[in-house]
């Protein structure tokens, strides 16, 4: 039962195969056996579980029906949950009980989706590793020795290992792709705007959006399926209508323009997965594509602008954590500013009090033009890059990441070496692009991704490339050993 795909799961519920109750206890307790290996979750929510697939059977038994109606699938934990603890992967929020649900929540549970849990993360999304959460480290099922990506590192892990069949994610530089490409699954970030931020905990609010991750692009649909959509409780949220994303993935390649562009090849990235990217552009000109060579020019500047812009952010959103408003406090303050010393100073981990002091200098005042609007300039001309490329092509294709998942602990030492295996995810954040990852090999038996990116709410041109490949290639069906 465990193997079933999203769409698998639709089917056979609405065939009566089996309840979504049966589902939701046969993967509970899978996940009870399996996940102390991979530490995917910070809380499993068993009994809201069993109420909401007891609901969606009742549901279906009274004719109702819908792809995600008895779906079971977790939150990443920094979406919040009513009553339910939304921790953030940090200690700052190890006790925070979430009063209400975030929109993506509350849409997925009105379709009739079940909630196993929150997932495993960096600690408030910070990171590309998994290594950050308070709650530990996530392993990654391909081999319990390497990282399995972050920030969505608990949902990817666990959807690789069979212990559900898809999660919600975020990404602010690559979150929700670099980890599908670690673990062999299919992960989409959409265009800026397109999914409600409202109460899913920011890091830095002009790159963070929420996107599926799935095993294949077939329920990656589905699932955005239930995730998008204009929200009049966030003021960032695009009020455009969302299409049939399912119905979008029947789409010829036939003449599809597909741009590669030349600075992706440069030092840095492995050449095994080089050989696997220009693998996936063969297959997919025989599917019809016609591949261009094109150029981003400003790609190189992109990850100095993001370690400015991103902390920045983050250093003015995370502000509200002070142990008076939200958050961890202190035992026996002295006095208020030993309050929020002492408070802050225990209830943030090492990467994020990093990044909240970059972030607050960046911002200062006489270094604010130096450093934070030169970013914001650099972003622009990012996103020039983009806008002149999609003048000729209709989707841009390269590696996923540079390097495939690396050994835990192995970048603790260097966090600037961690930053740089962001290159090829930032900028679609940058520029608010829509992007996907998809399975496209493996170097070591460790997975690699290949990334597509699409000019605004083009969702549905990357899921149709993304599933044509799918049906014609077979890495995403892959299954790590053990699981
Ligand atoms: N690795 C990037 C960072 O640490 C991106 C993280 C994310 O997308 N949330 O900022």
């Amino acid at each position: 039962m465990h193997h079933m795909t999203l769409a698998e799961i639709a089917r056979g519920l609405a065939d009566k195969k089996f309840s979504s109750e049966e589902l939701t206890k046969t993967l509970l307790a899978r996940i009870a056996q399996l996940d102390p290996q991979l530490n995917s979750f910070i809380s499993l929510t068993e009994e809201l579980a069993l109420s909401q697939a007891k609901a969606a059977d009742a549901r279906r038994a009274n004719g109702e029906s819908g792809a995600l109606l008895g779906a079971p699938i977790a939150h990443k934990d920094l979406f919040c949950t009513q009553g339910i603890r939304t921790s953030c992967g940090s200690k700052m929020l190890d006790n925070f009980k979430a009063p209400y649900d975030a929109t993506v929540v509350a849409k997925l549970a009105a379709a009739g989706t079940v909630t196993l849990g929150k997932t495993n993360m960096d600690e408030f999304a910070m990171g590309s590793a998994n290594e950050s959460s308070y709650y530990g480290a996530v392993k990654n099922p391909w081999n319990l020795e390497h990282v399995p990506g972050g920030s969505s590192g608990g949902s990817a892990a666990a959807v690789a290992a069979r212990l559900l069949p898809a999660a919600t994610a975020t990404d602010t530089g690559g979150s929700i792709r670099q980890p599908a490409a670690f673990t062999n699954l299919t992960g989409l970030k959409p265009t800026y705007g397109r999914v409600s931020r409202w109460g899913m905990i920011a890091y830095a609010s002009s790159l963070d959006q929420g996107g599926p991750l799935a095993r294949t692009a077939q329920d990656c649909a589905i699932l955005l399926q239930g995730m998008a959509g204009f929200d009049p409780n966030d003021s960032t949220s695009i009020d455009e209508p969302v299409p049939d994303y399912s119905a979008s993935l029947n789409g010829s390649l036939q003449g599809l323009r597909i741009g590669v562009p030349k600075e992706y090849f440069g030092a840095g990235l492995d050449p095994r997965i080089a050989e696997l990217v220009h693998n996936s552009v063969k297959d997919l000109e025989k599917l019809g594509a016609v591949i261009k060579e094109i150029s981003l020019p400003n790609m190189q500047h992109a990850i100095p602008a993001y370690y400015v812009i991103a902390p920045a952010e983050a250093s003015s959103n995370l502000s509200r954590f002070d142990g008076v408003r939200f958050g961890h406090r202190c035992e026996n303050p002295e006095n208020l500013i030993d309050l929020y010393k002492r408070s802050r100073g225990e209830g943030f981990g090492a990467e994020v009090q990093r990044r909240i002091m970059v972030g607050a200098y960046a911002l200062s005042a006489g270094y604010y033009d130096a450093y934070y609007l030169k970013a914001q300039k650099i972003r622009r001309l990012v996103k020039n890059d983009f806008m002149a490329a999609f003048n000729e092509v209709d989707i841009i294709l390269g590696p996923t990441t540079p390097n495939p998942a690396w050994k835990l602990g192995a970048k603790n030492s260097d966090p600037i070496a961690e930053y740089l295996e962001d290159v090829y995810t930032i900028t679609a954040n940058l520029a608010g692009l829509p992007g996907l990852s998809m399975p496209a090999g493996f170097v070591d038996g460790l997975p690699v991704g290949v990334q597509l990116l699409a000019p605004y709410f083009q969702e549905g041109r990357l899921l149709n490339v993304a599933h044509q490949y799918q049906l014609n290639t077979d890495w995403h069906t892959r299954t790590p050993t053990g699981f």
